[in-house]
């Protein structure tokens, strides 16, 4: 890490006002991978790898799939995008964090 003005100044204010999980409201460490949340937290998220389909990003569960063909979901519904991904799943933490950034 480079110590800039910009770093030592969050760095101070990190020590200040500590950055707290947006879920859980502990604070956040350090060494966590994301800004806003807990390690613990971010285990919990889902983060989509592949395989996964190739039009909106679902992931496949069980069996490695050969081919990135589309889901049933896309067969079924046709979207008009050609391609998406999926970052992460939105159910359990993965919820709550989209509803706390709607809030
Ligand atoms: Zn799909």
């Amino acid at each position: 890490m480079v110590l800039d003005a910009k770093n030592l100044t969050h760095q101070f204010l990190d020590i200040v006002f500590p950055r707290n999980c947006v879920i859980t409201g502990d604070p956040v460490e350090h060494d966590s991978p994301y800004k806003f949340i807990s390690k613990a937290v971010a285990a919990k998220l889902f983060r989509v790898e592949p395989p996964h389909c190739r039009t909106c990003g679902y992931p496949y569960f069980g069996a490695v799939m050969a081919s990135d063909r589309a889901c049933p979901k896309c067969k079924e519904l046709n979207p008009q995008y050609g391609e998406g991904r999926t970052v992460i799943l939105v159910e359990g933490v993965g919820r709550e964090l989209v509803h706390q950034f709607k809030s």
